[in-house]
């Protein structure tokens, strides 16, 4: 007995400790923060008692999963569970890259990718400098993105950042605001300058906060987040031009946000 009493404190301490470190090297491990879970969906659900136990409205619910009103559940069918009903859309995002043939890891490589895995390498002194126009996960990749309406597949010029609408957009570095327009399909688009031929591009904002031919100073805020042009949900199509040509954001992107 009294030998287990002298025990118990540093066991006690050294499972704290396999915590702690279980925790430190998860959250090391994965900075992507998933805004949404997977629901096996079980017998006697229904929309609305799955909306209540995840405390997010029924609505929000049926977006993200591309539910038709009067669609009933299937036992056993996956539905993605938004975190918060704000990031319905991040989750209908996935939903259709599934439906799309689009993968998980695609996704997750997409956030934090090796600049070394580039094969045009990117500027160096711009590497990893250039801050998140909004903080959130990428729901689509830069690149060419399979299946979907045309067989030779789909090339996506940036990357997109889903956010509520109105979220603040903010410019990824000091530059020139080179035209603040609609574009067809990218909708109400900013693309800002930043001189050695770098230019970076911020598409389906709800409106502008700039003008053409001001300077901004990176984080300073250009735009609000809309789904203006072509888009399923709010987001920010984010892109990054090299001499005029769309080149993989990634790289760029400071590897934690703000
Ligand atoms: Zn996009």
């Amino acid at each position: 007995m009294t030998e287990w009493n002298t025990l118990r404190r540093p066991i006690s301490a050294l499972i704290f400790a396999f915590f702690f470190l279980c925790f430190v090297s998860a959250a090391i491990a994965a900075p992507v923060t998933e805004l949404w879970t997977e629901y096996r969906v079980i017998s006697g659900d229904t929309l609305d008692s799955i909306a209540r136990s995840h405390s997010i409205l029924e609505k929000n619910l049926r977006f993200a999963n591309a539910l038709p009103k009067e669609a009933a559940l299937r036992t056993d069918s996956i539905l993605l569970i938004p975190r918060t009903d704000g990031d319905a859309c991040a989750a209908l995002t996935e939903v259709l890259a599934r439906k799309h043939g689009g993968s998980r890891p695609e996704v997750r490589e997409a956030v934090a990718p090796s600049p070394r895995k580039d094969r045009r390498k990117p500027d160096a002194t711009t590497v990893r400098l250039m801050t998140w126009p909004v903080k959130g996960t990428v729901s689509s990749p830069y690149g060419v993105r399979r299946g979907g309406r045309s067989r030779r597949g789909h090339y996506h010029d940036g990357i997109d950042i889903p956010a509520p609408k109105g979220t603040a957009i903010a410019a990824a570095l000091d530059g020139r605001v080179l035209s603040v327009k609609s574009q067809r399909g990218y909708g109400k688009t900013v693309t800002i300058d930043h001189g050695n031929g770098l230019a970076t591009r911020y598409s389906h904002c709800l409106g502008f906060a700039v003008k053409a031919g001001v300077h901004v100073r990176r984080g300073q805020k250009i735009a609000t987040v809309g789904r203006t042009g072509r888009a399923t949900c709010n987001h920010v199509h984010f892109s990054v031009l090299r001499r005029g040509k769309a080149v993989n954001p990634a790289p760029y992107l400071h590897s934690t946000q703000f």
